[in-house]
């Protein structure tokens, strides 16, 4: 490391469980965000800032004026700017230790093995159920740990989940989406900006946890938050041996497209 980044990541390399060795696991990661919105913005900005070498933005959307209630990678500078285009200059700007990929597309169903890829850990922040089910598929098949995060109203939830290495998959807990026009979209449900940050952050501490190796998983837990009652609470997610993507008699051997509306 330099003079430059032992000052830059002082901070993080004093904490024992960390050091120097932790700062150079960290300035090799590879993470890939699906989403540079409500949640991918907050993961973003804090990975960037501690130094994730290589951070993939995946997000086919422009920034909108009534993105920046949230989405705090972006700026009233850059609406009308591709999402990762707006993100890659914040992230740059932070710290140019990271090199940001930016993917201006919608993943499907067609180009997500791809992306996948060139990363060791992927964070879902996208807003349908559609992508997270392509995404927990398509990470499944790649064995790529993924950190998945939602929000809904007031209530946030997280979990990791890599059954590449023994845990339950998303599917072990809700097998499949649920029908289209059961749940609101975005305008209908709408969001408070805050939680988008709360679920991102501890998303983004997650990931950095899973890269060091470091405390308790969450793979085999689900995070729930309630911002009202504040109140956070951590369920069991055991793995379901029926389960259509990862069980004994797997349904689901291929990638498929779900179409279901917004669920933020
Ligand atoms: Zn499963």
């Amino acid at each position: 490391m330099t003079d430059e980044q032992i000052q830059r990541y002082s901070r993080q390399i004093i904490l024992s469980d960390v050091g120097g060795k932790g700062q150079q696991k960290l300035l090799q990661a590879k993470v890939l965000l699906i989403g540079a919105g409500g949640l991918g913005s907050p993961a973003a900005l804090y990975l960037g800032a501690a130094g994730i070498g290589t951070i993939g933005l995946v997000d086919g959307d422009v920034v909108d004026l009534s993105n920046l209630q949230r989405q705090i990678l972006h700026t009233s500078n850059t609406i009308g700017a591709p999402k990762v285009e707006s993100g890659k200059q914040m992230l740059s700007a932070i710290n140019p230790d990271v090199t940001v990929y930016t993917y201006s597309e919608h993943v499907n169903a067609d180009n997500i093995m791809e992306l996948l890829q060139e990363y060791d850990i992927v964070l879902d922040g996208s807003d349908n159920f559609g992508t997270r089910f392509l995404v927990n598929d398509a990470c499944y098949f790649a064995k790529k740990t993924l950190i998945s995060g939602s929000i809904f109203r007031f209530e946030g939830q997280l979990t990791t989940i890599k059954p590449h290495e023994g845990y339950p998959c998303y599917r072990c807990l809700y097998p499949e989406p649920p029908p289209a026009g059961l749940v609101p979209n975005c305008q209908e449900a709408g969001v408070l900006g805050v939680l988008a940050g709360t679920i991102g952050v501890l998303q983004a501490g997650e990931a950095i946890k899973e890269i060091l190796g470091l405390g308790e998983t969450l793979a085999d837990k689900l995070l729930i938050y309630d911002a009202l009652d504040m109140k956070f609470r951590k369920v069991g997610r055991p793995k379901d041996p029926d389960c259509p993507l990862c069980g004994k008699t797997p349904t689901i051997t291929t990638l498929e497209e779900h179409h279901v509306s917004c669920s933020i």
